[in-house]
């Protein structure tokens, strides 16, 4: 094995530099993952821009790879052997705590950063910690006994694995958060990879009228949502997305509304509430301002509508998107649209925030895809 691990890291905001690392020496409990693809998000674009702290990182919080060597106690404990091939997830809990006992390791403190600087995130934790490999932007990864793994069924390739993030996000935000199930109307604002994962999984799970909005520039996106199921999809520059909705639902309303826009403001609530059915209606938002100045509190209330949070994916989440993806049953390989190496990970970056390439839906970084140096 090498001696050096190569990895892309994030050293100020907006800016990446390649450096190595010495190959960790493995303990009995400890594995290293040798990244096949590390799939980037519109979480990173923000972290890029806006690091929330200064230290090293590597960045890759979406990943994908096969077992490269692991200590015997790694292996009693996973039930994997050198050459499988798995997900990881970027949450790494403690295992002992109330959350990781109900199985939501998503929310132990030894897995958020907001909190607790020891944290320990792929994606999100200093290189500076001991095993410094700690995000997908390399070469390997380290894994210690409690990382979260999910074994990639034989026949999905690592490319279409690269989608379980954003598929487990559409599964957990849409069915398990909101309840879409049969027959139920659902808006999805926003026709990117989280938006197409949402349609994925409201149509697998029986929605009647799956409703999508982006804008001029999504077309591309939106065609792909009419492709992988929804039922309309709307223009909003074009059209006036609730007189749509409103047609479209006979004047009632949808279900649910799924908020998977960026950048966007206040805007997608507020056509959320008036969009939701008279009573009891859900939304799934995502926090991006600090304030809503002039929150209709009073509409929400009176429409009784429930908000919930988008917040990452549960492990059932993971092993159902890794089920959806081995079926084939929907053409989910149409969301990969753009891979990149590990010397070009600003430029990934860049596309998935739209600054560079045109009609990216996922894009991935494939850490052993490098320039020669
Ligand atoms: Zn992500
Ligand atoms: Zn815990």
């Amino acid at each position: 094995m090498a001696e050096d691990v190569l990895a892309a890291v994030r050293t100020a905001p907006g800016t990446t530099e390649l450096r190595t690392f010495p190959m960790p020496t493995v303990p009995e409990d400890g594995a290293l993952l040798k990244v096949e693809v590390a799939g980037i998000c519109g979480t990173d674009v923000k972290m890029y821009g806006r690091p929330p702290f200064a230290n090293p990182v590597i960045m890759g919080h979406e990943n994908v790879g096969t077992i490269a060597h692991a200590g015997p106690a790694f292996t009693r404990r996973h039930g994997l052997v050198d050459g499988d091939r798995v997900f990881v997830e970027h949450y790494v809990g403690c295992f002992h705590c109330e959350w990781c006992h109900r199985g939501e390791y998503r929310h132990c403190e030894n897995t958020d950063w907001r909190t607790n600087p020891e944290a320990r995130r792929y994606g999100y934790t200093s290189a500076e910690h001991p095993f410094h490999l700690w995000g997908g932007f390399a070469q390997y990864m380290y894994l210690p006994w409690n990382a979260v793994l999910h074994k990639v069924p034989d026949g999905v390739s690592a490319e279409l694995a690269g989608i379980v993030t954003p598929l487990s996000n559409g599964i957990e935000w849409a069915l398990f958060a909101a309840g879409v199930g049969y027959e139920s109307t659902v808006l999805i604002q926003g026709p990117g990879q989280q938006g197409l994962s949402q349609v994925v999984a409201c149509k697998q799970a029986g929605a009647s009228t799956i409703i999508v909005t982006g804008t001029t520039r999504d077309a591309a996106r939106l065609r792909l949502a009419r492709e992988l199921g929804a039922d309309h999809v709307v223009d909003i520059r074009r059209d006036d997305p609730l007189t749509v909705i409103k047609d479209i639902t006979q004047g009632k309303g949808v279900d649910v509304v799924l908020d998977c826009t960026a950048g966007a403001g206040v805007a997608p609530v507020l056509l959320g509430v008036d969009a939701l059915k008279r009573r009891e209606g859900t939304m799934v938002i995502q926090g991006e301002l600090a304030a809503f100045p002039d929150f209709p509190v009073k509409k929400v209330t009176e429409k009784a509508i429930t908000i919930k949070s988008a917040r990452g994916h549960s492990y059932r989440a993971c092993e159902l998107a890794l089920a959806q993806l081995a079926s084939g049953r929907f053409p989910l390989e149409r969301l990969s649209t753009h891979t990149f190496g590990l010397d070009e990970v600003d430029r990934a970056i860049r596309a998935v925030a739209g600054e560079v390439e045109q009609d990216v839906v996922h894009v991935s970084l494939l850490p052993w895809s490098v320039a020669a140096r």
